[in-house]
């Protein structure tokens, strides 16, 4: 077994701290991975407080993860030892229903997330990477361009596959005018690719001191979303808007934006329930409100492969894993620019 080091959560209420636990020897088809950066996704921040009721401790976080292969399974022969690689949030499905077939392996009824979850092959919950080391099936590691800043790269796992996803999926392209709701770790990856798959950008936010960022980030335009005569002006405008947001609001306001046929698409996960939307919003221009999860592994390596032909990384904050408590204060306080990057560097002194 593999000794490795951690920071876990052993209940919703008390803040995390360091943890030693074993990680199972490398399996034929499994990798083995030196942790170096792990994001910080707010997604954390809900599961260890157990904001989404499906908390299982103890709970070690983390699935934005960068590192260095250190050992293969006899039967991998796509990855070498010393290359640079990524987890995101999930290691293992079924391989076999449609939706695995399809590439969509975050739809499989049977995943197995990077932690927080049942470990259908060691048994007991999986641990993520808030830790020095991780072994994980080869259908679920990615490959990473050496042109990519490795820690800067580390969010794309999870921020950047999740944002990617739905404007592929809704064909955004040149001659579309997208929104992007809230400036933070999954927005401002949002904003990026929006613009470089050639859309007119606006951002929506509620932090008036995000407008400059947000145009160096590559909005074209930014909307203080609290400002109703601002948002009255982009009304029946809008193809596609990406909504990011972690807590419940109401949706009218943007649904209204959107042209005949438009798209709001959520992919932020409040802990309580949006205030219903108007269904005369909806009707009246068949707008529709969708969702969207992460993104399958083809269509993972496919956004990692498009940010090494761009040149995109997150803008990132490095922390070591000791100030994570207090880097989840500042998240929700929106004190981030954009994204906490875990250097474990830190824990392997
Ligand atoms: P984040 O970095 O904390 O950013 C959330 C942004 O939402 C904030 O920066 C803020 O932007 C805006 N916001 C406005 N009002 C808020 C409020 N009352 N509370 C919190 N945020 C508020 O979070 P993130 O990591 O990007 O994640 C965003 C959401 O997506 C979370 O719910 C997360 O669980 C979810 N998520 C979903 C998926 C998926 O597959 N669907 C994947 C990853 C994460 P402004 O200051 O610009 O207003
Ligand atoms: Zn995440
Ligand atoms: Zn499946």
């Amino acid at each position: 077994m593999l000794k490795t080091q951690g920071y876990v959560a052993h209940n919703a209420d008390t803040p995390l701290v360091p943890f030693s636990f074993e990680r199972r020897e490398p399996l034929a088809n499994d990798v083995q991975i030196e942790i170096l950066y792990c994001g910080v996704c707010h997604s954390d921040i809900h599961q260890v407080r157990n904001e989404w009721g499906n908390a299982s401790f103890p709970m070690v976080p983390g699935h934005e993860i960068i590192g260095k292969v250190t050992a293969l399974g006899g039967a991998v022969t796509d990855f070498k030892i010393g290359e640079t690689v990524g987890v995101g949030c999930l290691v293992d499905s079924c391989r076999t229903c449609p939706d695995c077939q399809d590439h969509l392996e975050q739809f499989c009824n049977a995943p197995t997330f990077t932690y927080n979850s049942e470990d259908q092959i060691s048994g007991g919950n999986t641990y993520g990477g808030y830790s020095t080391q991780v072994v994980v099936d080869r259908h679920f590691v990615l490959h990473v361009s050496d042109k990519l800043d490795p820690a800067a790269a580390a969010p794309l796992l999870c921020a950047g596959i999740t944002t990617y996803s739905p404007l592929k999926h809704w064909k955004i392209g040149k001659g579309h005018k997208v929104g992007i709701v809230g400036l933070g770790g999954l927005g401002h990856m949002g904003v990026k690719f929006a613009r470089a798959m050639g859309a007119h950008v606006v951002l929506f936010t509620t932090s008036a001191n995000k407008v400059e960022d947000a145009k160096r980030i590559g909005a074209h335009e930014v909307v203080i979303s609290k400002d109703d005569e601002a948002m009255q002006q982009h009304r029946l405008s809008f193809d596609f808007i990406l909504n990011t947001v972690a807590a419940a609001h109401n949706l009218d306001s943007f649904t209204e934006l959107l042209k005949r046929d438009g798209t709001l698409c959520l992919v932020g996960v409040p802990d309580h329930p949006h205030p219903s939307p108007s269904v005369g919003n909806l009707i009246f221009k068949r707008r529709q409100i969708a969702g969207s999860l992460i993104g399958g592994i083809k269509e993972t390596q496919e956004m990692l492969d498009f940010c090494a032909e761009h040149n995109i990384v997150s803008d990132i904050e490095t922390i070591p894993m000791q100030q994570i408590n207090e880097a989840y204060e500042r998240m929700l306080k929106s004190d981030v620019k954009y994204r906490f990057v875990i250097d474990l560097a830190s824990l392997k002194n």
